[in-house]
C-alpha cells in the first residue's frame, strides 16, 4: 500500500489498457482509469470489430451471384448503408457496455475524461479539473490515423475513423496506401458495390507479407473490379462541389470520387499528454521508448500497445498489457514474446500469415524449402467464381522447421490461427506430413505438400 491515490493509474481504456487493469485491479492493486473517448479503443470502436461487421457484409455481395449454381435465385437483392451502419453501431455500443462493466467488475475507477500527466505521479483529469497520483501509470493511448497534411487538400479526405460513419454509401471511393487499412478498405467498399481506385507508392501492396501474397491480393483486388496505381501519390485534392473531389495524382493524370480516404499509416497517439515533461523519451515518431518489460525511461511509467510502435495488432497489446499486470502486480517477471505473431488481412480473398516470409527465411537460412499450391477450392466448382486459395509453406532446410506459412483464400484467417500453433511450437514438416488429413477441406492440402517447389529456371 502506497500513499497514492492509486497504485496503478491507466490513461487509455483500449485492449491493452483494459486487460492490464483487469488483471492489476484482480491482483489487488487500486486501478484508477482515464478514457477520454468510448471504452474498449480503437479495435472495438473504430478498428477491427467494426472493420470485420463490413467485411461480413461486403462478402454478401458475392454471396448472393455464387448461390445461383447452388440452385438459389435471389432476386430484387438491395443494399441498405443506414441498416448496416445502425446494427454496427448497436453491437459497438453494446461491447462498450460490456468493456465498462468487466472494468467495474474488477474494481478499477474509471474516468470519462482526458488525462495528461503533471508529473511522474500526478495525473491531470482535464473534465473533473483535479489531479489523482498513482504509484505506477500505464500509457496505453494507442494510435491515431496519420494524414499526409503536406498535401493540399488534404483535409477533404478522410481516415478510418470517419468511414464507419459516413452518412451516405459512397459510389466513387479514391484510396490512399497500401497496407492493411487500405486494402481492407478498398475490398469492403468494392464488395458493397462502390467504385475503388487504390494509389499506391510502392510496388507491390502489403509489401510488409510474403511476396506471393501481395502478388495474389494485387490480382484478386482488380479481378474483383478495384484499380489499383501503383508507383503514385497524391499530389493534390481539390473540391469539385457537393460531395465530388478531384484527387490529382503524381503520375500527372487524375480521379474524381465523392469519398476519399487516407490510410498511409497511423501514428503513436502521445501529444499533449504530458510525458516530456514527466521525462518519458519519445522516439522520432513520437512512440513511448519501452524495454523488454514495458517500462519507458522513467521508472514507474509503463506504455503498452500502439503508443509504443512495437508490433501494432490488438491480441498483441493485451499480451503486453497483461505481461505488464504479472510483472508489476503480481511479482512474476513476464516479457511479451513476439515470435511467430499470426497475422491476417480481412481483404477478399483474405489472407493469413504466421512466421517469416521466403524471402526472409532465404536471408537467415542456409538452405530454404517451399512448399506451395495454387487450386479451385471444391465450392467455386459450382459456384462459378474462378477465385483461388494459395497456401505456402516456408520450411528450413536443414532442420526441418515450417518456420513460415502463408494463405491467400477463403477462410484463410481462421486456418491461420492453428497454423501459428504448430509454427510456434517449432513443428517440422515431417509433423505436418504425418497429420492426417480432414477431408474435404481447403486446411486438408497444409497436410498433403509434397513436393519441393522449384522455380522454373
Ligand atoms: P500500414 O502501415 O499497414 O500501411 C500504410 C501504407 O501507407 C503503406 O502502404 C505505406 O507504404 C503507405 N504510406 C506511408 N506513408 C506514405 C506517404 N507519405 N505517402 C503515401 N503512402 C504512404 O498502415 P495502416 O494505416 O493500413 O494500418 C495501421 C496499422 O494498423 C497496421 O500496421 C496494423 O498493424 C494495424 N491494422 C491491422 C489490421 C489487421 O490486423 N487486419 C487491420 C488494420 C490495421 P509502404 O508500404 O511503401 O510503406
Amino acid at each position: 500500500m502506497t500513499d497514492y491515490d492509486y497504485d496503478l493509474f491507466t490513461i487509455g481504456a483500449g485492449s491493452g489498457g483494459v486487460r492490464a487493469s483487469r488483471l492489476a485491479a484482480m491482483y489487488g492493486a487500486r486501478v484508477g482509469v482515464a478514457e477520454e473517448y468510448r471504452v474498449g479503443g480503437t479495435c472495438v470502436i473504430r478498428g477491427c470489430v467494426p472493420k470485420k461487421l463490413f467485411v461480413y457484409a461486403s462478402e454478401f455481395g458475392h454471396a448472393f451471384d455464387e448461390a445461383r449454381g447452388f440452385g438459389w435465385s435471389a432476386q430484387n437483392v438491395s443494399f441498405n448503408w443506414r441498416t448496416l451502419i445502425q446494427n454496427k453501431d448497436d453491437e459497438i455500443d453494446r461491447l462498450n457496455g460490456v468493456y465498462i462493466k468487466n472494468l467495474k467488475n474488477a474494481g478499477a475507477d474509471l474516468f470519462q475524461t482526458r488525462a495528461a500527466l503533471k508529473d511522474a505521479h500526478t495525473i491531470h483529469l482535464a473534465d473533473e479539473n483535479r489531479d489523482v497520483t498513482a504509484d505506477k501509470i500505464l500509457i496505453a493511448t494507442g494510435g491515431a490515423p496519420w494524414i499526409d497534411t503536406s498535401i493540399e487538400g488534404c483535409d477533404l479526405g478522410v481516415t478510418s475513423n470517419e468511414a464507419f460513419h459516413l452518412d451516405a454509401f459512397p459510389k466513387h471511393v479514391i484510396i490512399a496506401g497500401g497496407g492493411y487499412i487500405a486494402v481492407e478498405f478498398a475490398c469492403i467498399f468494392s464488395g458493397l458495390g462502390a467504385e475503388v481506385c487504390l494509389v499506391y507508392r510502392g510496388e507491390d501492396i502489403l509489401r510488409h507479407f510474403d511476396t506471393d501474397i501481395s502478388v495474389r491480393v494485387h490480382d484478386e483486388m482488380k479481378r474483383h473490379g478495384v484499380r489499383v496505381i501503383t508507383k503514385t501519390v497524391f499530389d493534390k485534392i481539390e473540391s469539385l462541389g457537393g460531395d465530388m473531389k478531384r484527387v490529382h495524382l503524381s503520375n500527372g493524370t487524375h480521379i474524381d470520387g465523392d469519398l476519399v480516404l487516407w490510410a498511409v499509416g497511423r501514428k503513436p497517439n502521445t501529444a499533449g499528454l504530458g510525458l516530456e515533461t514527466a521525462g518519458v523519451a519519445l522516439s522520432e515518431n513520437g512512440a513511448v521508448i519501452v524495454d523488454d518489460y514495458s517500462k519507458s525511461s522513467v521508472d514507474n511509467i509503463y506504455a503498452v500497445g500502439d503508443v509504443t510502435d512495437r508490433v501494432n495488432l490488438t491480441p498483441v497489446a493485451i499480451r503486453e498489457g497483461a505481461a505488464f499486470a504479472e510483472t508489476c502486480f503480481n511479482d512474476n517477471p513476464t516479457q511479451m514474446d513476439y515470435r511467430s505473431i499470426p497475422k491476417a488481412v480481412f481483404s477478399q480473398p483474405p489472407v493469413g500469415s504466421v512466421g517469416l516470409s521466403e524471402a526472409e527465411a532465404r536471408h537467415r537460412f542456409k538452405t530454404v524449402d517451399i512448399y506451395k499450391t495454387n487450386f479451385r477450392p471444391l465450392k467455386h466448382t459450382l459456384s462459378g467464381s474462378d477465385e483461388r486459395m494459395s497456401m505456402k509453406l516456408v520450411v528450413d532446410g536443414e532442420s526441418d522447421r515450417v518456420v513460415g506459412c502463408h494463405i491467400v483464400g477463403p477462410d484463410a484467417a481462421e486456418m491461420i490461427q492453428c497454423v501459428a500453433i504448430a509454427v510456434k511450437a517449432g513443428l517440422t514438416k515431417a509433423d505436418f506430413d504425418h497429420t492426417v488429413a480432414l477431408h474435404p477441406t481447403s486446411a486438408e492440402e497444409l497436410v498433403t505438400l509434397r513436393e519441393k517447389f522449384r522455380p522454373n529456371v
